[in-house]
């Protein structure tokens, strides 16, 4: 290892041009912070890895981000929303199997009756399962007492990506509308915080036309922000979206992938004791990436519970991985390759961040 980067790597908070010479390192050189990263996170949090059964509860979205599969206007898309009893059967999968937690997805949507429907499955979620599982939301930007009233309802934690930090490029990638206000993400933000939940935010990396530069910049926004989680991963193409038609100036997908685990490698090494996730898109580009992420520094991963006929509907990029294995099928085969490598699945857990707990201890 050069003399040069091993200075670096001895340093547990890195600047910007730091950051930046560290994302420009060639795949040896890759594999060397990558290792750093999983010592690190051994010191921290352990070798352990928290399960977090997803349910993709609705593909309704009333957004347009040029990015995403189930966007409003892509009117090949069939619509769903997920039954009480379909998520209650998702929510008794997931207890029996002791993961430690859920985490509820849907496509944007506002209002009464929305907010009713997420407040009236958390109490129901709580109350059929002793109240032993957590439960993270990601269900888009809303006000702050809607936040509240889920947060009394029983969510734990939230998750809301910015997607980019740089706003040039976030309104090339999304409508340059009051219905896509990056400052209303970061208002969003703000309100989850003072709601009390664990918060997360995360970023699409290999965007086209995104630099070295704004990556640097996405981890110190996160370090600014004192995130409790991040969730991030590569962006895929989608080709019913606005987005597909600038494919031609992606980085291919092996490199999307590299700089997926060297993103989630530097973020560890900078925020020790946080959650991060090792993304479904990682998956998409190599079979085994959920695994290489968790080996890059990520201690959760999110195996999908969603029943198999509506999964196929809540396609956000192309080549979504595991359409049509069943939870308990796909679950399994998670498992063992996450023992494989090493590491502990944390039953029964609610695999709080560590970084969160310190934050209200402080
Ligand atoms: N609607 C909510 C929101 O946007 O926050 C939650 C669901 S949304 C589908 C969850 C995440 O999917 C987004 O934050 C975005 O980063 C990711 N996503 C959407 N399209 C993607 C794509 N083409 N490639 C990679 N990630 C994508
Ligand atoms: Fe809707 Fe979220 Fe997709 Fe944007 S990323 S179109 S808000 S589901």
């Amino acid at each position: 290892m050069s003399q040069h980067l091993n200075q670096l790597l001895s340093k547990n908070q890195h600047d910007k041009n730091e950051l930046v010479e560290l994302l420009s390192v060639n795949s040896e050189e890759t594999q060397t912070i990558l290792d750093k990263a999983l010592d690190i996170k051994a010191l921290n949090v352990g070798r352990k890895v928290y399960l977090r059964g997803l349910i993709e509860l609705s593909n309704v979205c009333s957004k347009n981000c040029y990015y995403c599969g189930i966007r409003a206007e892509n009117k090949k898309v069939k619509r769903y929303t997920l039954t009480e009893e379909e998520v209650l059967h998702c929510a008794d999968f997931a207890w029996r199997q002791g993961f430690g937690s859920l985490v509820i997805q849907t496509g944007e949507q506002s209002g009464q009756s929305f907010t009713a429907l997420i407040e009236h499955l958390l109490i129901k979620i709580h109350q059929n399962t002793r109240h032993e599982l957590s439960v993270t939301l990601s269900c888009g930007e809303q006000p702050y007492a809607v936040y509240r009233r889920w947060k009394d309802a029983g969510a734990d934690r939230y998750l809301l990506r910015i997607e980019t930090t740089n706003k040039a490029l976030y309104y090339k990638i999304h409508p340059n509308d009051s219905n896509h206000l990056w400052e209303t993400r970061i208002e969003a933000l703000a309100s989850l915080k003072q709601a009390g939940y664990q918060v997360g935010t995360g970023v699409m990396i290999g965007l086209p036309g995104q630099t070295l530069d704004d990556l640097a910049n996405d981890l110190l926004f996160f370090r600014a922000l004192d995130v409790d989680m991040v969730g991030m991963g590569p962006y895929i193409e989608h080709s019913d979206t606005p987005l597909y038609s600038s494919s031609h100036l992606l980085w291919p997908p092996e490199e999307r992938f590299r700089m997926g685990l060297l993103m989630i490698a530097l973020l560890r090494i900078n925020m020790p004791l946080i959650n991060i996730a090792a993304s479904t898109a990682l998956e998409t580009l190599d079979p085994l990436g959920r695994q290489k992420g968790i080996l890059a520094g990520a201690n959760v991963v999110m195996p999908n519970l969603t029943p198999v006929n509506s999964r196929k509907n809540y396609q956000l990029y192309n080549n979504k991985p595991n359409l049509d294995k069943d939870a308990s099928i796909s679950t399994t085969n998670l498992s063992a390759a996450i023992a494989d490598i090493g590491e502990t699945i944390c039953l029964s857990e609610p695999g709080h961040s560590l970084h969160f707990l310190n934050r209200i201890k402080s």
